[in-house]
């Protein structure tokens, strides 16, 4: 600034990088900078998940395989192609070109209780805005069960009892809830539990839900209570998948098959009260993969909107696709405004 130049009264001062003709680049930069480090995190979370998977899928196919059950094949096939949108450099959704949807399958699973517990969770708050209460998660267990078909049937009419009960009515405005089991390898049977999430009117407390669960099982009144601090995580944990698909490994034969012959269309999930409306669209086809739910519009044309390159589509196997998600650094991203 030469001496004696003034400024105008009302224009603003010219202080570097932060005259305002300059700040939409820099917001662009800034916002470049975010989508990478998201994209970059996710994508390696995602490639770690299916690295994870991979082994747990292979074994529970070879032992498909070798007791002749029907459905190794299906299993094979289910996530061994992927038709990925990419401009070359980014992939930016992945969807498999087959899904075998069997609760059991690990890759399936996975992605069931990653679209129930989005899905829910965006019910429960809808519902929580016209219900006052405090959310909480109530767990419900029962002795173990030798047969999961009798555990489940066992609980499932335990709830019932339970519900009808005045007590019950008196203290939860509303439930939502999901069969969970594991396998108990020592004593070789199945321990069959519900975890649910409630809303709470009237405070009550764990030894008196205790008195009234171990009314109507006959006996069991192992239960638990707790406030949820973060509906988030709280409902995660209970969409989670009903079953480790790493225990399957560790049952017998006769198990395993009980639990891959589980009945088709097997009830997993309850709700009631003012979570009524809570129900699961569990058989949603149109499901996806996006990686990320903002790219899930993109087609092949369309220009990536990390480098502006055409994106197009390629289909890839699944060592390939696991292959993409951990080459996703992008050393050459480039940050400029195109404005
Ligand atoms: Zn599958
Ligand atoms: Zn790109």
């Amino acid at each position: 600034m030469t001496p004696g130049t003034q400024l105008e009264p009302n224009s603003q001062p010219l202080i570097s990088g932060r005259n305002s003709t300059f700040t939409p680049s820099l917001d662009t930069v800034q916002q470049v900078d975010n989508h990478e480090r998201e994209f970059r995190r996710a994508s390696q979370s995602k490639s770690e998940r299916w690295t994870l998977r991979t082994p747990t899928k292979r074994d529970i196919v070879a032992r498909l395989e070798r007791l002749s059950a029907e459905d190794a094949s299906r299993l094979k096939q289910c996530c061994s192609t992927f038709r990925v949108l990419t401009c070359g450099q980014h992939t930016l959704r992945a969807y498999p070109t087959f899904r075998c949807k069997k609760p059991f399958c690990p890759d399936c699973a996975a992605e069931r209780a990653n679209r129930l517990s989005r899905q829910t969770e965006a019910k429960i708050a809808e519902a929580m805005q016209t219900h006052k209460g405090r959310l909480c998660f109530l767990t419900l267990t029962t002795k173990n069960a030798a047969t999961l078909d009798g555990g489940l049937s066992k609980l499932k009419k335990s709830f019932a009892n339970f519900k009808r009960k005045k007590v019950f009515k008196n203290h939860i405005k509303g439930y939502f809830g999901a069969f969970e089991y594991t396998f108990n390898a020592k004593t070789n049977d199945f321990h069959v539990h519900l975890h649910l999430i409630i809303l709470r009117g009237k405070f009550w407390n764990q030894s008196d839900i205790s008195d009234v669960w171990r009314d109507v099982t006959g006996d069991s009144f192992i239960v638990d209570i707790r406030e949820i601090k973060d509906a988030h995580k709280g409902v995660k944990e209970v969409c989670k998948y009903p079953m480790k698909p790493a225990d399957l490994m560790k049952m017998p034969d006769d198990k395993f098959l009980e639990v891959v012959n589980m009945k088709k269309g097997t009830r997993m999930f309850i709700s009631g009260g003012c979570f009524y409306n809570v129900k699961l669209d569990d058989a949603d086809d149109a499901a996806d993969d996006s990686i990320f739910s903002q790219f899930a519009d993109l087609t092949e044309g369309d220009a990536c909107p990390l480098c502006n390159e055409e994106l197009f589509d390629l289909y890839v196997n699944r060592a390939q696709h696991i292959g993409l998600h951990e080459l996703n650094a992008m050393p050459n991203l480039i940050k400029t405004n195109s404005s």
